[in-house]
């Protein structure tokens, strides 16, 4: 970016689908947009580089929706748009501008008139008894290897937890020359029958799922449902695997342990939304299972409660990649519309079927949200000595004493046992905390609330911000 310009009609956080799509067209009204994202590439988590190194090249083929996607990317770069890669957004101010770390290098400022946050979603990773040890793996870490470095962390692995991403990455994992010994996911198989029902809504993402498991099943991967990570075992790395079946409340069934060995175990238990720079800027927040958790409130034009403030994608509702399309798309217009580009007509006539698609969308997340949500109950089987929060080193017996001395919020808790304190900032142990809360209290999750949050809200070093000048005011 041009360090000189420091001034936009519109900010997009985030370059994953949502934001992509939102980009085209405001640059297509000819807005001055900059796009930022802190990732080296553009295309947020599912259009990830694929490296010449592992199985794909030459002549890979992208399903139809990543093609979609690289399309996006593709015509964004015929446009004239600032685009920032590695660089992180880190607070936001109310006189509308927000503060960016570059390349690890320098803090900078730059203003907007709107703003969209479209930060999308992280991996939910539940502690169990060795998950620190070398060769654990989150499910979505596995993927990034593969896919952004073209690294295949290990010749075989048990994939385990919960949610459809398992079968996501057990299908890569194979596809780039891996071996899966064993796909475990806890959720009743009764249950994902009526997974069936919603067949004909959703014809696409049926068919990539059928893909995906045949795939599994013909490479002779055991499918288990029910079934848990209890333990990893092994002197200095990974050796083997404790897994248990569970019942309906996510408790171990005593007797009912198996023991894999294997060297490498990927684990993930579905996505929670990145909430925290609106949470910063002061839009309402609400706690909405069915649409995976702590989202952003937004309204019919997808505006949070602060006026120029927008939010697309995953952080209003884990919902997939058309979800966040149409949400682009969305948000775009509404943007146009209060950029005075299009009339109120021109608004609604562009948005009647959009808003169609979204209900569709927030449909069919929620099922899926509330089909593999987390059964509160299941943290209370995390052993005392098991680290909850890595920063810090803080154990489940630690929150346990600190909530029965009365911390049992989530900010008391972080004073008492420095939880969510460390280099995340709570980004990892935070879903897991208000949880153990919840469970250890009884306390619904939308009571226990939340971390508060202030810039800034992820690392940065203390270099770039010793060097910040605003406006040639030192920072
Ligand atoms: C680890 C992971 C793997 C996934 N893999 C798949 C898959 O294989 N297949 C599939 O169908 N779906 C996958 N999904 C779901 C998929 O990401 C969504 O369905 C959809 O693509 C999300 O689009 P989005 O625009 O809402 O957000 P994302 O694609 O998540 O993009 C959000 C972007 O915002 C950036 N960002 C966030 N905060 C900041 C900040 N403060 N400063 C700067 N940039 C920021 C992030 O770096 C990210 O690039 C995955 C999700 C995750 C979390």
């Amino acid at each position: 970016m041009s360090r000189k310009k420091q001034k936009f009609n519109v900010v997009i956080v985030g370059s994953g689908f949502s934001g992509i799509v939102a980009a085209n067209i405001l640059l297509d009204a000819g807005l001055d947009v900059l796009l930022i994202d802190e990732n080296m590439h553009t295309g947020g988590q599912l259009l990830r580089k694929i490296p010449e190194k592992l199985g794909e090249y030459p002549g890979y083929r992208p399903d139809p929706v990543k093609k979609t996607g690289f399309g996006f990317v593709d015509s964004l770069r015929k446009k004239k748009i600032e685009i920032l890669n590695r660089a992180i957004v880190i607070g936001i101010y109310p006189d509308n501008k927000i503060l960016v770390e570059v390349d690890e290098k320098e803090v900078i400022s730059v203003a907007y008139d709107v703003i969209l946050f479209a930060t999308g979603a992280r991996e939910k990773f539940i502690p169990f008894k060795g998950w620190t040890l070398p060769g654990v793996y989150s499910t979505g870490l596995v993927q990034v290897l593969m896919k952004s470095s073209g690294v295949l962390p290990a010749e075989r692995m048990v994939i385990g937890g919960s949610g459809l991403f398992l079968f996501a990455a057990a299908y890569e994992f194979l596809k780039n020359g891996g071996k899966v010994d064993a796909v475990l996911e806890q959720t009743p198989m009764f249950e994902k029958m009526k997974l069936l029902s919603q067949f004909f809504h959703q014809f696409s993402k049926f068919t990539e799922g059928a893909k995906y498991l045949l795939r599994i099943v013909l490479s002779g991967t055991a499918v288990r449902h029910r079934r848990k990570i209890v333990e990893a075992r092994g002197e200095k790395a990974l050796e083997e695997v404790v897994t248990a079946r569970v019942n309906r409340a996510g408790r171990v069934i005593p007797g009912s342990e198996k023991i894999y060995k294997t060297g490498a175990l990927a684990v993930g238990y579905g996505f929670t939304p990145n909430v925290e720079l609106p949470q910063l800027a002061g839009c309402e927040l609400e706690y909405a299972p069915g649409k995976g958790g702590w989202v952003v409130e937004v309204n019919r034009e997808l505006e949070t409660g602060i006026e120029n403030i927008f939010a697309a994608g995953e952080i209003t509702g884990v919902g997939g990649a058309l979800k966040s399309i149409t949400e682009g798309r969305m948000a775009a217009f509404a943007i146009l519309k209060r950029l005075g580009k299009i009339s109120g007509e021109e608004y609604s006539a562009k948005s009647k079927s959009l808003l169609r698609q979204r209900r569709r969308h927030l449909k069919f997340g929620e099922y899926f949200n509330l089909l593999y949500s987390i059964p509160g109950e299941m943290f209370l089987d995390i052993p005392g000595e098991t680290v909850v929060c890595r920063c810090e080193d803080v154990t489940m017996d630690d929150i346990r004493k600190a909530v029965k001395h009365g911390y049992a919020s989530p900010g008391s808790l972080k004073v008492a046992v420095r939880t969510g304190m460390g280099n995340c900032q709570g980004r990892i142990c935070g879903p897991n905390v208000f949880e153990i809360i919840s469970a250890l209290t009884g306390e619904p999750q939308r009571q226990v609330g939340r971390f508060s949050v202030r810039p800034p809200i992820k690392p940065v070093s203390i270099g770039s911000l010793a060097e910040y000048r605003d406006n040639g005011k030192s920072g």
